[in-house]
């Protein structure tokens, strides 16, 4: 690319506009997977949404490959690409509170701590992530599942409005009463139609909530999921809980002669009155002795950064995820032959729970089909030395095949690999054709292509 070009798009730019020769450039093309290797001809790091609409003006008009970049955990490393141009918008991180309507605005390049840490004060929160420094606009736009999704729904489903810059370079506000059809794509649709620069959530009053990891010994899977599969089916939509395969880092709680060991963990947040979470646990605790936990009172914000020491930035990823309907006896019994072969103190292995209010909301309704879902499972690879990397992904690959038989065709496409893309239409199911069309009038030329990708 020209430097007369470059310096057009600078002129334009109120951000930073990073080429190869910056010495910011090595930092800035590179993404939270270290598996992705890949050199953009232009980082943009926009500040407000002009940047934005020139950024996307400037690739549709050079021709060049576009990628989008919220807080930057996307497995496939979607916020990144070769030779083309990233939108960054990791400069627009800020979030207003408005207590009165109990809402909150977050730009597109927050991530879920910068939001928990605008909202706890408020004693408001929403659905988010379960790690804080996922973005809030790619975690969302893919559906959004967290500790919060059985009381309250999906990310999307507390989705108010989203401002959006479209690839012809508008800036459209998108909502229930204002360009309606993108916003039912936004809601699962992914990165697939335009750049969100702001997203309005509606809040709901959690504050501390009582949760916090229980280690049980690997002896007692079957019993353990087996009893979680009943118990969260009828347990208080305020309890979110979700099971996972995870070797006991060093850390004080867990006996130190067992750190390094692999357990069978359950991870809770009851949401509901702090003076009943012992109570809402205890069936945890009465099902098989708990060797470790950390379990208590604590601010909604912490438990939702507390396990983000496990997973730094900078490690290897490769993730596999489907939907299951029922957890059967068989699909347990397939956890239980690869779940304790967890590789690495990074990789882990989650069943969420994706009912409650998340099946209140119908299956045309957003563009997030499977409503019909009760879990959302993700076999989450992560490890440090790229000397593991052909043994560990053979580890989630194999540990995939062995629950497909017992899952839905379809998967949680922000749980998926860049080797996914022949799933995209099974992960909409009977929404996909609705999205092709949306796609069609938004982006027909598919400049928003480096994502799980809906063809026009
Ligand atoms: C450690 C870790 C923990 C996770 N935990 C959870 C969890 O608890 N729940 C859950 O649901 N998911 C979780 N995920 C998956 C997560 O939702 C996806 O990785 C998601 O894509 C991350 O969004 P991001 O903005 O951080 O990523 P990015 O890599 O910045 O973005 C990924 C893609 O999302 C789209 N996108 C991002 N921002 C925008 C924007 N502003 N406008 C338009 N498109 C945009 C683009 O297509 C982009 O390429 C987790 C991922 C990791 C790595």
């Amino acid at each position: 690319m020209g430097a007369l070009a470059m310096d057009e798009l600078q002129a334009q730019v109120r951000g930073d506009v990073i080429l190869p020769e910056d010495g910011r450039y090595e930092e800035a093309r590179h993404v939270y997977n270290a598996m992705i290797d890949r050199r953009p001809a232009v980082v943009v790091r926009a500040v407000n949404a002009g940047d934005v609409m020139a950024a996307v003006n400037f690739a549709r008009e050079k021709g060049l490959d576009l990628a989008i970049r919220g807080g930057g955990h996307s497995v496939p490393g979607f916020g990144t690409c070769d030779g083309g141009v990233v939108i960054d918008l990791s400069r627009m991180r800020g979030v207003r509170v408005d207590p009165a309507s109990s809402t909150a605005r977050a730009e597109g390049g927050a991530t879920w701590g910068d939001f928990n840490a605008a909202t706890y004060p408020f004693g408001l929160a929403t659905t988010g992530g379960i790690i804080s420094t996922t973005g809030v606009a790619g975690l969302t736009l893919g559906g959004g599942i967290g500790y919060l999704a059985r009381g309250f729904g999906l990310s999307i489903d507390n989705l108010l409005s989203a401002d959006v810059v479209t690839a012809d370079g508008r800036f459209l506000v998108a909502s229930d009463h204002e360009n309606e059809d993108l916003f039912w794509a936004l809601r699962g649709g992914g990165g697939n139609f335009g750049v969100v620069t702001s997203l309005e959530f509606q809040l709901h009053p959690v504050k501390d909530i009582y949760g916090g990891p229980m280690f049980f010994e690997l002896s007692e899977v079957e019993t353990i999921l087996r009893f979680y599969r009943d118990f969260i089916a009828e347990a208080p939509e305020q309890l979110g809980a979700f099971p996972a395969f995870q070797i006991a880092p060093p850390l004080p709680f867990i006996p130190e002669d067992r750190h390094g060991d692999t357990f069978i963990a359950m991870v809770a947040c009851w949401a509901g009155p702090l003076e009943k979470g012992e109570e809402a646990l205890k069936p945890f605790h009465d099902v098989a002795p708990v060797v470790a936990e950390h379990v208590g009172p604590m601010p909604y914000p912490a438990l939702n950064a507390a396990f983000d020491g496990l997973v730094p930035p900078g490690l290897q990823h490769y993730w596999k995820a489907s939907f299951v309907k029922e957890l059967t006896d068989d699909a347990i019994a397939a956890h239980g032959v690869h779940g304790p072969e967890v590789p690495a103190v990074n990789s882990t292995v989650h069943i969420y729970p994706i009912d409650g209010a998340a099946h209140r909301v119908g299956a045309g309704d957003t563009a997030f089909a499977y409503r019909d879902a009760n879990f959302a499972t993700v076999i989450a690879g992560m490890w440090p030395d790229p000397a593991q990397n052909e043994a560990n992904t053979a580890w989630v690959r194999n540990y995939y095949d062995a629950t497909v038989p017992h899952s839905e065709e379809g998967g949680y496409i922000n749980f998926m690999a860049s080797d996914d893309q022949a799933r995209i239409k099974a992960n909409y199911k009977g929404n996909y054709e609705r999205l092709v069309a949306i796609k069609r009038t938004y982006d027909p030329g598919n400049l928003f292509h480096l994502n799980q990708n809906i063809k026009p």
